[in-house]
């Protein structure tokens, strides 16, 4: 199943994406997509609601906005150099273990909204990632249960301000938490319609032309190593997101560097997560 929500900003309503590409206004189900409803198996009662009333549903236009397919979650916790080709495009070793960082959940927004270049920045750069939505409480999960723990998967942005992440001391916090550095989207896919999550094209481009191309294959650390690594440091709650890590050919690693500007279009995708678009502009007075 693939869960949307859409309409207006904070005040999203949760929805369906049909296989034939249509979507359906859940909103008579009566819970969003928050931590309760992935808590009490949501998905299930969900789709047993869907099969009995989706007939009766209202179709969400196509031009309506979609939100981010999950409510702002407890924690949106990233995996950095989780891929050998970026470690050394950014002048980084393969770390021996998970490195960990994390991205304010105020960063979150939908899947096609306008990136805003943050009051200064100049040096704001794109990062193609999967990311994994928690399905339960998970605190010490043994490797072998790790996949028990998987919601399922939705594309994220992993926005990141270089000069801020790098340049500015401290954690890489300051580079990755700006107000809409993290367009999750379109939908949230669930577990059982992706086979193998480690076998998953992955590509973005930046106005037309192809910055990014790889396969989750090349991940470092798998995903049920990263939600049992994780599990052991904190306790993920339900509706919890994992951001895997990006591929090579950010625009740090190019030579020269290459970084957004405002008008520019970013589009990403991942098989079976569909795909995503967000143009940059300057940060006005009243946007966040
Ligand atoms: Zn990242």
């Amino acid at each position: 199943m693939k869960l949307i929500r859409f309409g207006i900003a904070d005040k999203e309503k949760p929805g369906v994406e049909q296989p034939d590409g249509t979507r359906l206004d859940v909103t008579a189900f009566g819970q969003d997509y928050e931590e309760t409803f992935f808590a009490t198996d949501g998905i299930g009662r969900l789709q047993k609601w869907v099969a009995e009333n989706g007939s009766t549903c209202p179709l969400v236009d196509k031009e309506t906005r979609l939100g981010p397919p999950v409510c702002r979650p407890s924690k949106l916790v990233c995996v950095g150099l989780n891929y050998a080709q970026h470690a050394a495009e950014s002048g980084m070793e393969i770390p021996e273990e998970p490195v960990l960082f994390f991205k304010a959940t105020t960063a979150i927004v939908g899947p096609n909204d306008d990136l805003i270049l943050p009051k200064g920045s100049k040096k704001t750069d794109w990062e193609v990632e999967l990311a994994v939505v928690i399905g339960k409480r998970t605190s010490y999960v043994p490797l072998k249960d790790a996949m028990d723990h998987v919601a399922g998967y939705v594309l994220h942005n992993d926005y990141s301000e270089r000069e801020y992440q790098l340049e500015r001391e401290g954690q890489w916090v300051k580079g990755k938490s700006c107000d809409t550095f993290a367009p999750l989207g379109p939908f949230l896919v669930t577990q059982d319609e992706i086979k193998d999550p480690h076998q998953l094209d992955l590509w973005l481009k930046l106005n037309g032309e192809t910055m990014q191309r790889s396969n989750t294959s090349d991940l470092v650390f798998k995903i049920p190593e990263l939600v049992s690594y994780i599990s052991e440091f904190m306790t993920l709650l339900p509706g919890d997101i994992i951001s895997t890590g990006t591929p090579f050919g950010v625009g740090l690693g190019l030579d020269p560097p290459r970084y957004l500007k405002a008008g520019d279009l970013v589009e990403l995708g991942i098989t079976g997560l569909g795909s995503s678009k967000q143009r940059a502009k300057t940060y006005q007075k009243n946007d966040y």
